[in-house]
């Protein structure tokens, strides 16, 4: 599918209108790619998300991006991995529809995830993968305005993955 890219970088120098953190549920930053990403647009990041008053696992809340090249930056709260008896799944795939849906009610056209859940959280790395590229497709199917995704894989284990997955859509 032409709108899906993959692409090994870090997140935080991607030239798209918005790119997605991992977060925790404080919203208050923390180490991995949420650590990068408020390094990168400065502190007014921290100041506009302590405003938000956490985020539930899940779901998924938008802040401006500052001093990212991206114009916006949308917060999701990836599941810990514990074993995968606890929903992990459903909470991971509905970070990726949540963040989906809320660039496309800011107009954004373009979009980059990192892999959401899949560093400290320990979410296994291929599961996470096939979730994130199936509701990627799904919501391309009947969303036009998004004219981009760019999976942003910062490992290269990750970036394997994704590579092997694609190529046989
Ligand atoms: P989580 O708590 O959701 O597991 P982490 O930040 O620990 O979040 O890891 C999520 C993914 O982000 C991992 O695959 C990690 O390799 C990746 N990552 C870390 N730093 C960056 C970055 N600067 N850009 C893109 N991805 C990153």
């Amino acid at each position: 599918m032409s709108a899906i890219e993959l692409i090994q970088s870090d997140i935080t120098q991607l030239e798209v209108d918005v790119i997605v953190n991992a977060a925790n549920s404080t919203l208050r930053g923390g180490g991995g790619v949420d650590g990068a990403i408020h390094r990168a647009a400065g502190p007014r990041l921290l100041a506009e998300c302590i405003k938000l008053n956490g985020c539930p696992t899940g779901e998924a809340k938008i802040t401006d991006g500052f001093n990212l090249k991206a114009r916006f930056v949308i917060h999701t709260v990836g599941p810990i991995w514990y074993g995968g008896d606890s929903h992990e799944s459903d909470q991971l795939a509905s970070c990726y529809r949540k963040s989906l849906s809320l660039a496309v009610e800011n107009n954004c056209t373009s979009i980059a995830f990192p892999n959401i859940s899949t560093g400290v959280y320990d979410f296994p790395k291929e599961l996470a993968a096939n979730i994130a590229i199936r509701e990627v497709q799904t919501f391309l199917v009947t969303n036009k305005s998004i004219s981009k995704v760019l999976f942003c894989c910062f490992d290269s284990e990750n970036y394997f993955i994704y590579q092997r997955l694609l190529d046989k859509l």
